[in-house]
């Protein structure tokens, strides 16, 4: 029998997710972390297709914090990720490729982004493959899932996009769902294509990893993503979109077709032989990027037990953004609980 009363209950397995329930776990809380999907991450997410695999959501990390670069430090030492590059290129307006002049590290996971995901959640309950579709408060709060199971806890946090935090949050305070519905995001649609192995001497005289694109009419993103294994051996692409695209796009029945069009598009600004993958899977992303976040690093209910929205939009649009998150809303959590005194770095303790 799966134990379900907890002293907080944690809804995503995002950045900013875990790293809450991390800090609360080493604080000596009991704590779940609760979600629909089957793998971790949320957004930091890594597609297994044809033998190999490629980030489909967050690209690299680029630390602007001391707190955050301290983490990427840690998690280099222990091999999860390292520096996939110190230069993005970009493509101009009139076609070309060009060395971004901001060069700074870029850091990925050989592994895939995800590998993150699943160190952050060393020794964290989990519930994996469960939607929480409402909550109650009924002496502390009632999570109801959409299997029909409930978990019972002192605390909520949600660290979910605001407009999905919404909807969990519907019957509980009218004015808090409406500064959570009030957060607009932009979409993204994403094109992860594999080609075959006799292609990759070709990819590595490319002479570039990635290229973002500001002033292309569909594109945002070009990603040689097998660049970011140690040893690969087929290339494997992700083609993301821009905001513009998405939206026109998102509801399209054929999303294959829409993938083959921002493949194509790549094809035509960068190597012709794009347009033939071995394979290609299309994800849309209804919830990619804040468009503008609030400044605060939660939102907290104003209800007898504590309930505190969290995650990227919290602060910014970027994975740092929803670490910085979830610790304050742990900071915030432990003071509303009983101040047990949260570790100062929680990942020097996994
Ligand atoms: C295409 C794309 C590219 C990006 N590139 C970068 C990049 O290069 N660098 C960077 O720093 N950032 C990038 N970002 C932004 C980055 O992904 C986010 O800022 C960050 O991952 C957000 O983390 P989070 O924990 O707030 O939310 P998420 O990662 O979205 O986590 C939320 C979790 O909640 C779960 N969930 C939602 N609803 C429910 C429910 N009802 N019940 C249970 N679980 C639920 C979801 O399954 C998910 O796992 C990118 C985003 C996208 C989409």
């Amino acid at each position: 029998m799966l134990d379900s009363q907890f002293d907080i209950a944690i809804v995503g397995a995002g950045m900013a997710g875990l790293s809450c329930a991390q800090s609360l776990h080493q604080a000596g809380y009991k704590v779940v972390v609760i979600d629909k999907s089957r793998g971790l991450g949320g957004r930091m997410a890594t597609r297994r297709l044809h033998g190999t695999h490629a980030d489909h959501g967050v690209c690299y990390l680029k630390p602007k914090s001391a707190q955050f670069q301290a983490l990427l430090n840690w998690l280099v030492d222990r091999k999860v990720i390292r520096v996939w590059t110190d230069t993005i290129h970009e493509l101009n307006s009139h076609g070309q490729i060009q060395p971004s002049e901001r060069q700074a590290p870029c850091y990925a996971a050989a592994n895939g982004i995800t590998a993150i995901a699943k160190f952050l959640s060393l020794g964290l309950t989990l519930r994996l493959n469960h939607r929480v579709e409402r909550i109650e408060a009924r002496d502390g709060w009632r999570l109801h899932c959409e299997s029909g199971e409930m978990v019972s806890a002192s605390a909520i946090v949600i660290a979910i996009p605001a407009p999905q935090a919404a909807m969990i949050c519907e019957s509980v305070d009218q004015a808090f769902v409406e500064q959570l519905k009030a957060v607009e995001y932009s979409p993204c649609i994403s094109t992860i294509a594999v080609y075959p192995s006799e292609r990759q001497a070709e990819v590595e005289q490319l002479g570039y990893k990635a290229i973002v694109c500001p002033s292309d009419p569909d594109l945002g993103w070009i990603g040689i993503d097998s660049t970011k294994q140690l040893n690969p051996v087929q290339p494997a692409i992700v083609v993301q979109s821009n905001a513009r695209f998405a939206v026109q796009h998102l509801e399209d029945s054929d999303l294959e077709q829409v993938g083959k069009r921002l493949l194509n598009r790549a094809a035509e600004v960068t190597e012709q032989w794009l347009t033939h993958p071995e394979v290609a899977q299309v994800h849309r992303w209804r919830y990619a990027f804040p468009a503008e976040p609030v400044t605060n690093k939660y939102l907290a209910a104003n209800i007898s037990y504590p309930l505190v929205c969290t995650g990227d939009w919290c602060g910014g649009n970027r994975v740092e953004n929803a670490f910085e998150a979830g610790l304050a809303t742990a900071n915030y959590v432990n003071q509303q609980l009983s101040d047990r005194g949260l570790p100062e770095r929680f990942w020097l303790q996994l």
